[in-house]
This record gives C-alpha cells, structure tokens and sequence, in this order.
C-alpha cells in the first residue's frame, strides 16, 4: 500500500509518518531525511542537494525524483512504503503515479500561527531522529525519551523569518497535490491540533486501521 503523507511544518507528519511505517510494516521513505543523509556522508548527490537546501529552496524535480526512484526500487519499498516530504510539485507527483501509484493521501491539517509556535519549540534527537514539541514533550529536557540521546534543534527551524518563508511556500507546493488526490479519492484530512496519540489514532481511523 502506497501512502502519501502532507502537512504543513510542525503538523507533526514526520511523526506520523514514522508511526504510520511501523504500525504498517512499511518503510518509512522521507526525502528530507534522504538529503539529509547524503550530506552526511558528503555524496555527490548530496553535494548537488546542498546548495538548495541552505537557501531553503527546493531541489530540482530531476534529482528528487532519481534519488526516489532509487530508494522505491529497492526490496523492502515492494509492498508499499509511507512517503513524506514527496510529491511535493506536479512534476514529482506525475513521477511517482508512474512508479508507485498511490491508493491514500492523508493531509494533516493545522493552521499556520499553530505551525509557527509548534516549530519555535522543536527539537529532534541527533541519534534516533525522533522528533520533540509541545504536543510530544521529552520526559527530561534535552534528551531523548526512546534513546537517550541528545536533542538539537534543528537549523531551518531556529529562523522565524525561514519558518514562515517555508509556510508560505508548502501553501504553494501543495494546492496542486491536494486537488489531483481529492479528484482521485485517495484523500483524507485528519485535524492536526491534538497530541501524537490522537492524530495517530485519527490516521488509522481515515485508513480503516
Ligand atoms: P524537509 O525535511 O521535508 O523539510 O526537507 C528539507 C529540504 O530538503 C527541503 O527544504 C528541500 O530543500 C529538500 N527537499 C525535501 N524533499 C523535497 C522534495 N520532494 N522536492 C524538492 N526538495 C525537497
């Protein structure tokens, strides 16, 4: 089953994303954490990815879409897999209805001022990449609840200005997406503005789960 989850920043869709993976034995494919891990290990494509990613601006339709066709490709994406972060352009969303096409589209929905204060407050662990907020406080400040590693807040979400920049650039992105899922009726909207149990809960219910 191939699944597609949207949401503006801070709607917790990483989060849900990965809870999602779990619960269904799916892997959990996000282009944002495949970026991230290239320039970590300082690939060409990572490389290439960079100079984007540091504007705050997307990467080219071409690279995302190589890079996903690579992951999707591999064994454990041949029973489905939970995408986050992609489609995010009419482009991407024609190259994976070509690759993958997807049978559910959950929107996460939350109003921008509660995005903004959701991503004034985050943090992620260095280890395990779980993600920390006011709907998911950590037990002990600072470190993580699962593995015990340290907690950092995460460069693009220190700026305000960044913040909404990239808020007002999802509302661009996903317009498009939004329709073509609707008019396909593979969409679900699930209200973002509860703790992480109570979207969860609300995903599997939209996802007959
Ligand atoms: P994210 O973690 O989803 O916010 O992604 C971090 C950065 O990776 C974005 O700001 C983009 O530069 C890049 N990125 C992630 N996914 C995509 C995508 N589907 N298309 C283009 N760029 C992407």
């Amino acid at each position: 089953m191939n699944i597609v989850m949207m949401g503006v920043q801070g709607s917790g869709k990483g989060t849900q994303s990965k809870l999602l993976a779990e619960k269904l034995h799916l892997p959990h494919v996000s282009t944002g954490d495949l970026f991230r891990d290239n320039l970590g290990r300082g690939t060409e494509l990572g490389k290439r990815a960079k100079e984007f990613m540091d504007k705050g601006e997307l990467v080219t339709d071409e690279l995302v879409c190589d890079m996903v066709a690579d992951r999707l490709s591999q064994p454990d994406a041949a029973g489905g897999c939970i995408l986050d972060g992609f489609p995010r352009s009419s482009f991407q969303l024609a190259a994976l209805e070509t690759m993958k096409p997807v049978e559910h589209a959950v929107l996460l929905e939350l109003d921008d001022e509660m995005a903004l204060a959701r991503l004034g407050g985050r943090s992620e662990c260095g280890k395990c990449q779980i993600i920390y907020g006011a709907n998911r406080p950590p037990k002990a400040a600072g470190t993580c609840d699962e593995c015990g590693g340290s907690l950092k807040v995460r460069g693009d979400d220190q700026d305000t200005e960044a913040i909404r920049k990239r808020i007002e650039m999802y509302h661009k992105e996903i317009d498009a997406l939004v329709r073509f899922y609707d008019w396909k009726g593979v969409l679900h909207r699930v209200s973002a503005a509860g703790t992480v149990e109570e979207i969860q809960a609300a995903v599997l219910a939209v996802l007959g789960r």
